[in-house]
């Protein structure tokens, strides 16, 4: 079915609105943009409180825990609560010591990753190495190669390998996570988000920061982010919401809509605030359309 286009169309807005009790919000693209937040936000996120809307702030940034984008809302001066971000750092720490149950000691954690996930997995008390160590920050050496392969340099307690964003990716991460890998360790991603919108460009995303590692072992990681649905699946275990009366709102249509869409949720609401452009859903055939679309959140004032 066409997408309905609910800029301007105050009684297509209440309408839509009427026929969700939850909404999950994608961060970067529909709130703000980076830096820059978007006009009138914190007063549609006020509306849709004062309906008695549940929202949920889903993201696929693994670089920022729960807690960093609790001060990055206080700092837009848009209120939420820690409890209402659900995070793909998050979501990857709940599947390992939710779903994984790893009994110790093989059930540390070989980050590539920045301190968001650090910050996640200990929540979840999960021990962990690499992310941020800065003795990983140094190029590899000859020793390294040889200690790797004999197994000295590696901690025998490893046993997931979990990838997202590095700003600080080298060969030497690399290969540790290659190794661990090899030796049977289990294979995660926060998100495979193949590039990162930053100041009105792209950059590498979580997906290319990782390729290395995914090319050199020749199997892909399970991801814990959007679409995949075993975020869904731990969103719907703390929140505990009915599918059918919850409402995806998203700038991306294959991480974000395709999340909705295969969560069979109620309904997906695209913005063009972000990375897809109408014209990607609009025509004949399709692969990924929203329920419905407005050209920024804001328009849902009416
Ligand atoms: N990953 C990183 C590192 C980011 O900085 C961002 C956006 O800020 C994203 C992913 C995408 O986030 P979202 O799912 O909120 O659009
Ligand atoms: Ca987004």
């Amino acid at each position: 079915m066409a997408p309905k286009y609910l800029t301007g169309d105050k009684a297509g807005i209440d309408e839509f609105l009427a026929r969700f009790d939850v909404f999950l919000f994608d961060c970067d693209g529909v709130l703000w943009s980076g830096d820059h937040l978007f006009p009138n936000t914190a007063e549609t996120l006020d509306m849709l409180r004062s309906k008695g809307k549940q929202l949920v702030f889903v993201t696929n940034n693994s670089t920022k825990s729960r807690e960093d984008y609790k001060t990055k809302f206080d700092g837009k001066g848009i209120p939420a609560q820690v409890e209402e971000v659900f995070g793909s750092a998050y979501s990857a720490a709940i599947y390992i010591s939710r779903i994984l149950s790893l009994p110790p000691p093989k059930n540390k954690v070989f980050v590539l990753g920045e301190s968001g996930i650090e910050a996640e997995l200990a929540s979840e008390n999960i021990p962990f190495i690499g992310g941020t160590d800065p003795s990983l920050r140094r190029d590899i050496t000859s020793e390294d190669f040889t200690n790797m392969a004999n197994g000295s340099m590696l901690d025998p307690d490893v046993g997931v390998v979990l990838i997202g964003l590095d700003f600080h990716v080298n060969y030497l991460k690399l290969a540790l996570a290659f190794q661990y890998l090899q030796r049977g360790a289990i294979f995660l991603a926060t998100n495979i988000d193949s590039t990162l919108p930053m100041a009105h460009s792209f950059f590498p995303g979580a997906g290319a920061t990782g390729a290395g590692v995914v090319t050199a072992y020749g199997k892909t990681p399970v991801a814990l982010g959007k679409p995949s649905q075993a975020m869904m699946d731990a969103i719907e275990g703390k929140f505990r919401f009915d599918r059918a009366r919850t409402c995806m709102v998203g700038d991306r249509l294959n991480t974000d809509i395709r999340f909705g869409i295969e969560g069979k949720l109620g309904g997906t609401l695209a913005v063009l605030t972000g990375v897809s452009r109408k014209e990607e859903f609009l025509g004949e055939g399709a692969p990924i359309v929203p329920t419905a679309y407005v050209e920024r959140l804001a328009d849902l004032l009416g």
